[in-house]
């Protein structure tokens, strides 16, 4: 499945990127210093196409956190009170880096993500606009003016920032999905302790780190702990200091996340799991929804939480449209990130495989036909397309997070409607039809927070509200929604003359 004409030269050592740290990457980014690892356990950074170790990181403890946050609420006050100018520039000098040092993170993308080269494109792209949307929040709607119903008082609503803000991140997406959160709360004037996933700590979390020290962040504004979820996530996300938790992962764990949070009076913002349906209304440009339906399942393996789950088609147009995609599907190539031409790299690791190779089989034992693919090797899955598929079955009822394609046929609009919610999911979604006011009609009625028509459901825009209802989150990413989040509004009136009191 794999071939072994690679891109970039192998065997390069990521403590000697131009963008590590001068200690490499084992250590904790604290107070503006890297800390190495000393007596800590490590985490092994494994490389999921090779599975070789791609570097080691400390496993940072609870005590590890305490300080962490201590040092962040040091640093906010002053942070908060330099000019937004100041603020803006150090997040536009870090996204600038970014680029600076595009020929290291493509390599890091590859190894330590398993991402090919068009998911590390489109994921710096993504990380660089919500960094450049991020810094100009600091020159933005710094309060507003309210008149007042009492005669001589004057109303004044002033922004200012939410404080410490603790930021947990996935694997899929980590340098975006990080730098969507930490890129504006630091351009408002707050301070950050980010954890990283334990798979992508230098992409989710210890590279942020760098570029913000190169750019010249105040020691103490940004502090990185790498560690595991399952040994300090609830200490970080109960903990007493942060007053936002932004929290980006599976529903499961967000919603202890949140309730910790909500227990410690800070305000959560949870970006959650998705089950994605892809309708394909009878008067749909086929093609156009097959080549939508083929990039929205297998881009990036179907890792990402706005992913296709489910193609919902219609009966007419079914078996034309199972055939399309299965063709599509058995020409991506599989192979490690770093080959040429590859489209579809590994999976994360071994748990994420099983879960969605039993998936799979459970459907296929319980009357699905796989129309390609449906094999694996190691981590590699192959795209997989899957017919006479319904809603019960592991593969739709489940977020699967795979290359995996189940396709469920429907008769009526209502009939579709009724499936694409029968999941307590709703993030995104994408419907096909040559009638924009039909497709309307459905998307209006999606219980979702995000729809695309005739397109798939696979879109991030930096300066659009992003998020979903339900069990997939609460509030909304990027530009003037996530400045909501990060910021306090805080309500001072001045009586400019004597005020007449009842007693
Ligand atoms: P996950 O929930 O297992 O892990 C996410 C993060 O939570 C990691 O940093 C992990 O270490 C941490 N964590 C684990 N246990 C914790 C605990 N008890 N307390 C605090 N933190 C803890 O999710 P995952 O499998 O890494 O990511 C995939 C999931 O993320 C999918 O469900 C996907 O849909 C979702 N996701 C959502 C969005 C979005 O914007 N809505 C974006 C990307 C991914």
């Amino acid at each position: 499945m794999t071939n072994t004409s690679t891109r970039s030269a192998d065997g390069r050592d990521a403590d000697e990127l131009d963008i590590a740290p001068e200690t490499g990457w084992n250590a904790l980014f604290l107070d503006g210093e890297w800390v190495p690892a000393g007596d800590r356990d490590l985490i092994d950074v494994e490389n999921p196409a090779t599975r070789t170790t791609v570097t080691t990181v400390p496993s940072a403890t609870e005590d590890d956190v305490d300080e962490a946050y201590a040092i962040a609420e040091d640093a906010q006050s002053a942070w908060g009170q330099r000019p937004p100018q100041e603020r803006a520039a150090i997040v536009s000098d870090a996204c600038a880096l970014l680029g600076e040092y595009a020929d290291d993170l493509e390599w890091l993308f590859a190894v330590e993500c398993g991402g090919v080269q068009l998911k590390a494109d489109f994921e710096t792209q993504l990380a660089q606009g919500t960094m450049e949307v991020g810094a100009g929040l600091a020159m933005r709607d710094g309060g507003r003016r309210k008149d007042s119903v009492t005669p001589g008082k004057e109303n004044l609503l002033v922004r200012e920032p939410a404080g410490v803000v603790g930021v947990i991140t996935p694997w899929n997406f980590p340098l975006y999905l990080t730098s969507r959160v930490v890129a504006p709360a630091i351009a408002l004037g707050n301070s950050v302790v980010l954890k990283p996933d334990e798979h992508t700590p230098l992409m989710g979390g210890l590279v942020l780190a760098r570029v913000f020290e190169e750019a010249g962040l105040p020691d103490g504004v940004l502090n990185v702990v790498p560690g595991y979820g399952h040994e300090i996530g609830d200490h970080f996300s109960g903990h007493s200091v942060p007053s936002v938790m932004s929290f980006t992962g599976s529903s499961e764990v967000g919603r202890g996340v949140g309730q910790r949070a909500v227990g410690a009076y800070t305000e959560p913002a949870l970006e959650l799991g998705g089950n994605n349906a892809h309708v394909v209304l009878p008067d749909a440009d086929l093609e156009r929804a097959i080549d939508a339906g083929a990039f929205g399942s297998f881009t990036h393996q179907g890792q990402e939480c706005i992913s296709i789950n489910r193609h919902v088609v219609h009966e007419s147009l079914y078996d034309e449209y199972v055939a399309g995609l299965a063709d599509r599907a058995a020409q991506l190539h599989i192979g490690d990130p770093r080959e040429e031409g590859t489209l579809v790299g590994p999976v994360i690791n071994e748990s994420q495989r099983d879960k969605i190779v039993g998936f799979l089989e459970e459907s296929v034992a319980n009357g699905a036909t796989v129309e390609a693919g449906g094999g694996h090797d190691g981590l590699f899955i192959e795209p997989t397309v899957l017919s006479g598929v319904t809603s019960d079955m592991p593969v739709a009822c489940n977020e699967h997070f795979g290359p995996v394609a189940p396709v469920i046929p429907f008769e009526t609009d209502e009939e579709a409607i009724e499936i694409v919610n029968d999941t307590e999911y709703g993030l995104s979604g994408s419907v096909h039809s040559t009638d924009v006011a039909r497709a309307r009609d459905v998307a209006d009625a999606m219980e979702t927070g995000m729809v695309h028509i005739n397109d798939q459901p696979l879109n991030d825009e930096p300066h659009v509200a992003f998020g979903g209802v339900g069990a997939s989150g609460l509030g909304r990413y990027n530009d003037e929604w996530i400045m909501d989040t990060l910021t306090t509004l805080k309500w001072i009136s001045i009586q400019r003359e004597p005020r007449e009191y009842p007693y």
